[in-house]
């Protein structure tokens, strides 16, 4: 299984660690730096996964989840958030923003790919549920 996944991401070194597992394992990576960036992306490289920080400069991930949502044609891609907020309710916050799914930061390397593949498998949630 090899799929094309959009990843959205502030930090570099946070950017080339996700892409170099994913690459390693086949994938196509698109990497976008913020959050306009990242939704102009999913439109014109139809990712078939979104991996979404969270904590992005300016627009931040809740509010790019939303602008996912409410777009007809990009509302059914899955949208992982991945973020090192560690309090409670923050997954709960994420997933109300729309995203299908949740990772935690630093991410693990020894299981990163495999529970991004997971995802690919999922149906997003309906909009506005
Ligand atoms: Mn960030």
């Amino acid at each position: 299984m090899s799929a094309v996944i959009l990843l959205i991401e502030d930090n570099p070194q946070n950017r080339y660690l996700a892409c170099f597992l994913l690459e390693q394992r086949g994938h196509t990576v698109v990497q976008a730096g913020t959050g306009p960036e990242g939704l102009a992306l999913a439109a014109s490289a139809n990712p078939a996964l979104i991996l979404l920080d969270i904590q992005l400069p300016g627009m931040d991930g809740y509010a790019v989840a939303r602008a996912l949502r409410a777009d007809p044609v990009l509302a059914a891609i899955p949208i992982v958030a991945v973020t090192s907020y560690a309090m409670v309710g923050d997954r709960e916050k994420c997933l109300a923003a729309g995203a299908t799914g949740y990772l935690e930061k630093p991410i693990n390397p020894e299981t990163f790919v495999a529970d991004v593949e997971r995802f690919l498998q999922m149906k997003p949630k309906a909009a506005g549920s």
